[in-house]
């Protein structure tokens, strides 16, 4: 049976909480956090409110929140982050740097980083920002999970095949660090998979409840607190 996804009814609650320009100014670093990459016009704010339903990454693109990375609540102990889309040939070298030295600093820090979804537009993935992004998510064994964004851009078929290539280029060359779909806000592909993801990182999809209710049995609260470390 298909479970309902409970990181739809979270996401409509989402609210804005910090922004933040170095990782002291991050929020205490407890719970639960996933975080959104992509270079600029990858499509990353459009995914970001179409998985949310809300328009969350509007804040993120107000004048002076453009380098930082924002926090947006999802409960207490969740939260969604936007990290800074760099990549415009546009922006300064030392601005350049100055973003990648924070993301950098907050990506090999954040204990409560549960996972980082990379978007990449399915007409020109495997840029140097994300192979930079693949080769840190392999070296720190940080789930990653790709949208390979504006599928709609490709007929089935050429989406399929760009799918696959993708996949395979990847798989050569950083092993099974990162999860692969087509995914288009636009026409509303991929919505679901991509949520899917999303929840089970948040630690909002229960384990089978009967599994865990004959292990109950045999294990203390502490023995259980040692597990879930
Ligand atoms: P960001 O810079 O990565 O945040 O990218 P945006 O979400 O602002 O999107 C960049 C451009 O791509 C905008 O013109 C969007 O309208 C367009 N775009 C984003 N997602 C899609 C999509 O799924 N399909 C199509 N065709 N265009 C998209």
């Amino acid at each position: 049976m298909q479970p309902k996804n409970p990181i739809i009814g979270l996401c409509q609650q989402a609210s804005f909480l910090t922004s933040a320009a170095r990782v002291e100014q991050c929020p205490v670093d407890e719970g639960y956090e996933v975080a959104f990459a992509g270079r600029s016009n990858a499509g990353k704010s459009s995914a970001l409110n179409t998985l949310t339903r809300a328009s969350l990454a509007r804040t993120s693109k107000t004048p002076g929140r453009t380098q930082l990375l924002n926090f947006f609540n999802l409960d207490e102990e969740r939260r969604l982050v936007d990290l800074p889309g760099y990549g415009y040939a546009k922006v300064p070298i030392p601005l350049k740097l100055h973003w990648q030295r924070h993301l950098e600093a907050y990506l090999g820090s954040r204990n409560s980083l549960m996972g980082l979804v990379l978007m990449m537009d399915i007409r020109h993935p495997l840029t140097p920002f994300d192979c930079l992004m693949l080769d840190w998510a392999a070296a720190n064994q940080m789930p990653m999970h790709i949208l390979l964004t504006k599928a709609d851009k490709l007929t089935f078929g050429a989406g399929k095949a760009a799918l696959l290539k993708t996949q395979k280029d990847i798989q050569q060359k950083w092993g099974d660090t990162a999860s692969i779909q087509l995914f288009s806000s636009t026409k509303r592909i991929g919505i679901d998979e991509a949520q899917l993801v999303l929840a089970s990182w948040l630690q909002l999809l229960e384990p089978s409840d009967d599994a865990d209710d004959e292990d109950d049995e045999d294990f203390s609260d502490e023995a259980d607190d040692t597990l879930d470390d």
